[in-house]
């Protein structure tokens, strides 16, 4: 049995009940070691055999996972974040269906919401956004032509940019295209919820100069979106005059 498991955005507090569950019975775990907190593998058992992920291919982390089948053992495979999000967990997934090697998965905490959480932010503020654009910059690899972040950023929503720290200039570019102005504002959040957090504030227009200034390239979310500023408008839910299904609402 293979058990995909959210770490977490990087505290090891943040795993799931589950999730750490799963990690102290494991045979086998085989993490992401670019952004999975080391941390987190001392739920493992001393005798657990650990791979490191980011030095193996596709291939080479199925062989550990059918070997480990063949020998009865569990395997956990351990993805940072939640395991949906860019974590090509569908390529290895079809690839024990093929042999027929039972796996679930049990959810994490997406970086995006541990961003949000180190800013005190809400992405879906009424009056401001009721939407949440999650993307990348097309970088090394691609992204679909009709999702490119210009076309993305005309809808003015709020934005969390994964894996795209490290090309600033042309992301303040391509979100000016659309419906952003350079006072927009904006956040850098480097390593969210790590013990060396950084959260940057600034606006769309400077966003390349306050990565520059930071020295933030790698391991940040780029958020964007009126969000992060101080309009918004009171819920409905909580709103007194408001009728819902469990309160009655006061004229
Ligand atoms: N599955 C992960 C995302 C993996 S893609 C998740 O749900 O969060 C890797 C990208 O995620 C990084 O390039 C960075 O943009 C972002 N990321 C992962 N952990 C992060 C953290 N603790 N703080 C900020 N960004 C993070």
């Amino acid at each position: 049995m293979v058990h995909f498991v959210g770490a977490g955005p990087g505290a090891p507090d943040l795993i799931t009940l589950r999730g750490a569950e799963l990690l102290k019975t494991a045979d086998v775990v085989i993490y992401a070691g670019s952004l999975v907190n080391p941390a987190v593998l001392a739920l493992a058992r001393p005798d657990c055999a650990v791979y490191n992920s980011a030095e193996m291919t596709l291939e080479q982390v199925l062989a550990v996972m059918f070997q480990a089948e063949a020998e009865g053992k569990i395997t956990v495979r351990l993805h940072t974040g939640d395991p949906c999000l860019y974590g090509a967990i569908r390529e290895q997934m079809d690839a024990l269906d093929e042999k027929g090697i039972p796996y679930d998965d049990t959810p994490g905490v997406s970086s995006f919401c541990g961003a949000a959480a180190a800013l005190g932010a809400e992405y879906t503020l009424p009056g401001v956004s009721q939407s949440v654009i999650i993307t990348r910059l097309a970088g090394r690899t691609p992204v679909p032509e009709a999702e490119n972040l210009a076309s993305l950023a005309k809808h003015g929503a709020s934005m969390a940019l994964f894996l795209s720290s490290g090309m600033l200039e042309q992301v303040q570019a391509e979100l000016l295209q659309g419906a952003y102005t350079p006072d927009t504002p904006a956040a850098l959040v480097y390593k969210a919820t790590w013990p060396d957090e950084k959260t940057v504030r600034c606006t769309v227009g400077t966003l390349a100069e306050a990565g520059r200034r930071e020295g933030i390239r790698k391991t940040a979310l780029v958020l964007v979106g009126g969000f992060l500023g101080n309009g918004y408008e009171r819920s409905k839910l909580y709103d007194p005059s408001f009728t819902t299904e469990f309160r009655k609402g006061t004229p």
